[in-house]
């Protein structure tokens, strides 16, 4: 590695998100992104099959997104969104609502996936307070993730990611995973005992993201989301892994026809181009927080919220989900069930598991978990045959943006094709 180049002079002076620095393999130098591809030095190429940590939904850099961010930046940069407002804020709310769940009326906007769940849970705590009725306790799912903020972090899986912060988080209701028989009773049995306790259930709509692309099922969504209703306790649907398309349709809930009464959006919001975090909700949440009284407002905000850069590029995304997108998610998806039937013949492939453009499997080892070193070479193993991957411990997944053709999608399936073959 020369002493000069730009993986020695990022050792000396950066710190990587979920990184152990020490013996860490240096770090893809990547100079510029083209639809489903990252080119770095050397015209090196990697087919990008993790969309960048899920974020990149219609290919990177892509034209009509770059042209709003540029129009806008030269336009009107940032402005203080308490007591001011623009066009992209607004413009972008109302298309948001047109296409989200019905029932759906109020866009809050935050900075990333993990405040939009901060939001989510401050105002499902709120809205029973300012009711007059307070409600304290917060269900969540075992494995959940829903961020690395202290109270995304509450309401996510204890374990190797929290351990160090188990005394400081919040005290959370845990229901068995949403794969296991075990919730719906679970659930019933603590609306029985509990019901009038509970502010809020979350949870990630059909895939379990982090926890290794655990994927449920929409009847067990649906009859989540009617129990809880049927007792006051607010639906919080984290869809930042899940929204815009991942799983086929805009949002994950479409597949359970359920409307949450919050709804967390972020990653593919700007496609993948800028941050922003949104938190929807209905107008009787709203309608909660209106009063004479300055204390029943929501005191939550950001410097940069609702930003008019991030804004519009959010908008310049949405105008792109058109039926070609539509049509790219479905051949994705296609690609996926037949490539991952062939994946199962091989004895280490458990659980293959397809839903739209996510595909995934388990790898068979003695350790699971995120820990597992079952997948260990994979990365570099990918890198070398221009395929960007990054196994969840055992799990290997693939989540391409929407714009990779079928054959390049093949590709990728073929190196994981050789990497079972050779490991
Ligand atoms: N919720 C879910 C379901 C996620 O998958 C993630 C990120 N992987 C988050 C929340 C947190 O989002 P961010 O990383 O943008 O804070």
């Amino acid at each position: 590695m020369s002493k000069s180049g730009l993986p020695a002079r990022d050792a000396r002076v950066c710190w990587h998100p979920w990184t152990q620095h020490f013996g860490q393999t240096p770090p893809v130098p990547v100079i510029r992104g083209e639809g489903a591809w990252l080119v770095g030095p050397g015209n090196q190429r990697y087919l990008d099959a993790i969309s960048s940590w899920w974020v990149t939904v219609h290919g990177h850099a892509h034209p009509a997104i770059a042209a709003a961010i540029g129009a806008q930046a030269a336009l009107l940069d940032q402005v203080i969104f308490a007591g001011c407002t623009h066009e992209p804020a607004v413009g972008l709310a109302e298309e948001l609502l047109a296409r989200l769940p019905s029932g759906l009326a109020r866009i809050f906007y935050s900075d990333d996936g993990s405040t939009a769940v901060e939001v989510a849970l401050k105002m499902a705590l709120q809205f029973h307070r300012n009711r007059g009725s307070p409600r304290s306790v917060m269900l969540a799912l075992e494995d959940a993730y829903h961020g690395d903020t202290f109270g995304a972090m509450s309401v996510s899986a204890r374990g190797v990611f929290t351990a160090a912060f188990q005394d400081q988080l919040f005290a959370v209701e845990r229901l068995p995973a949403p794969g296991d028989p075990g919730l719906l009773p679970a659930l019933d049995r603590m609306l029985d005992h509990r019901g009038s306790e509970i502010a809020a259930i979350i949870v990630e709509p059909l895939v379990q993201g982090a926890a290794g692309m655990r994927m449920w099922d929409a009847a067990t969504l649906r009859a989540l989301a009617g129990k809880v209703r049927s007792e006051g306790v607010l639906l919080i649907a984290d869809e930042v892994m899940t929204g815009f398309g991942r799983t086929g349709p805009l949002f994950a809930c479409e597949h359970a026809d359920v409307s949450p009464d919050l709804i967390c959006l972020s990653k593919g919001l700007t496609g993948g181009s800028l941050p922003l975090g949104v938190t929807a909700a209905t107008e009787e949440v709203f309608e909660a927080f209106l009063g004479a009284d300055r204390r029943t407002a929501l005191f939550h905000g950001h410097s940069y919220t609702a930003n008019p850069i991030a804004c519009a590029a959010a908008r310049a995304s949405l105008a792109l989900f058109d039926e070609r997108s539509a049509d790219q998610r479905r051949t994705l998806e296609a690609v996926h069930r037949d490539e991952m039937s062939r994946l199962a013949r091989y004895p280490r492939v458990v659980a293959p598991r397809v839903l739209g453009t996510i595909a995934a499997f388990d790898l068979a080892d003695s350790e699971t978990g995120y820990l597992s070193s079952a997948a260990r070479g994979l990365t570099a193993f990918g890198l070398e045959r221009g395929v960007l991957l990054r196994p969840l411990g055992s799990v290997v997944y693939v989540m391409p943006p929407y714009c990779t053709r079928p054959e390049e999608l093949r590709q990728v399936y073929a190196v994981l094709g050789e990497f079972l073959e050779t490991r």
